[in-house]
């Protein structure tokens, strides 16, 4: 096990065919703990896959040093770093059986002498003969032994004697895991592993990741564009965007607290909404006609910013449908999902013709060009100035203000 280490890593790709060279990561500091699980998210192509195949040794850092226990690895081949990385398209070796495939990192872990490998290879060939006839290594038995635990753990032994082409999706994408778990690496590398799962497998293989990272203890990075897997299975988030760390934090300092617009609209499904205000006074916006008061640790961040124009987000929840009273935001409503457990209406505001999206209990009888009217909820209430970033709090926030305990 072992923390790792991002110091002032820049990646730039070569340009192509006569184009410009791309930089990918831009002097990225990112330190993540021993027994950590860390969600990587962030758009597709901003560098989330390049981040990893860094730390893999499949790429090379243009500058800055990566570190695995204090132990710089840039230098150093993927087979001496101690990390093990589980791909997308899983890939797997298709002519090696499943046994084999579980069994592969371990066999090439260490150099053999040739009387070993010839050991080795008459072990694989007389297991198959009675007891007495077998001739048998302790290296392959160690193998052996290994392959069956992690099959175990994995429910993969009725499938030991199969082709990777023999397998269904979500069975290789457990090959793939177990390959990884065998070697017992310090570090676990997962790029987007369960995005060819269809949605019930994936909720199913989702928790068993979470419960055997929990159990081995083993640090992970893990990319996702997946709201819900960011969501749940990670200690924290790390948010990447433009080359650069948006946000590092707690799943839910992300999504109470989001750091600026970026990570507001990224994380949180729907998207927070986001409206223009005035600072009308001390804890007080104006939206339009209308003034609301703020609650909560914000209130005090307003404090000699009357006058300023400040972008306020509003998470879905935090907006409820009320009685017709001009407190009120009067609206009409554009679309209605109605979700089972759940409504999501669009409702356009009738003062500024903003959009905003709100949930609201399923059995509220509603149907486009509907008129409601919405409270907001004054601790709800999140506000970013002109550079897109969130007001800094007078003090911290009310969630998490500490690491979890791995
Ligand atoms: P993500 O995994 O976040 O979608 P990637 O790390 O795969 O993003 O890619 C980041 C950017 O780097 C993309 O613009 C991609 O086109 C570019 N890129 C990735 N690999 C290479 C490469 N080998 N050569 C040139 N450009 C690359
Ligand atoms: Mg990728």
């Amino acid at each position: 096990m072992a923390a790792v280490r991002f110091q002032q890593v820049c990646k730039t790709y070569p340009p192509r065919r006569g184009g410009e060279p791309v930089s990918v990561l831009r002097q990225l500091d990112l330190a993540v703990d021993d027994g950590e699980f860390l969600v990587l998210v962030g758009p597709s192509g901003c560098g989330k896959s390049t981040l990893l195949r860094l730390l893999a040794g499949l790429e090379q850092p243009s500058s800055g040093e990566i570190y695995v226990a204090e132990r710089p690895v840039s230098r150093l081949r993927p087979a001496q770093r101690d990390v093990a990385m589980v791909f997308q398209s899983y890939a797997l070796y298709p002519h090696l059986t499943v046994a084999g495939n579980l069994g592969f990192g371990l066999r090439r872990s260490r150099p053999r002498t040739p009387l070993q490998q010839l050991q080795d290879s008459l072990h694989q060939a007389s297991r198959s003969l009675p007891p007495p006839l077998r001739i048998t290594s302790q290296r392959e038995r160690r193998i052996e032994a290994r392959i069956a635990e992690v099959a175990t753990m994995l429910e993969l032994e009725p499938l030991l004697d199969r082709l990777p082409k023999e397998l269904s999706g979500g069975q290789k994408q457990r090959v793939a895991l177990g390959r990884a778990i065998a070697r017992q690496p310090s570090v676990f590398l997962m790029d987007e592993p369960l995005s060819n799962l269809d949605a019930k497998l994936r909720t199913g293989t989702r928790t068993q990741i979470v419960e055997l990272q929990r159990r081995l203890g083993t640090t992970t990075l893990y990319v996702t564009h997946d709201q819900v897997e960011a969501m749940t299975m990670g200690h924290r988030i790390a948010v990447l965007s433009g080359g650069v760390l948006q946000q590092l934090g707690t799943p839910m300092q992300l999504y109470q607290w989001p750091a600026n617009l970026f990570v507001a609209q990224f994380i949180g499904s729907p998207a927070m909404n986001l409206l223009p205000v005035e600072v009308s006074g001390p804890g007080q916006l104006q939206l339009g006609q209308r003034r609301f008061a703020v609650e909560g640790p914000l209130a005090e961040a307003l404090a000699g910013r009357t006058g300023q124009r400040l972008t306020a987000g509003l998470r879905p929840e935090h907006l409820r449908l009320a009685p017709a009273t001009n407190r009120n935001l009067n609206a009409t409503v554009s679309h209605c999902e109605l979700l089972g457990n759940e409504q999501l209406l669009t409702c356009k505001l009738e003062d500024g013709g903003h959009l905003l999206q709100v949930r609201v209990a399923p059995d509220q009888p509603l149907v486009a060009g509907a008129t409601v009217f919405l409270e907001v909820e004054a601790s709800g209430w999140r506000l970013f100035d002109a550079a897109g970033d969130a007001l800094p709090l007078p003090r911290p926030t009310p969630t998490e203000p500490m690491l979890p305990r791995f």
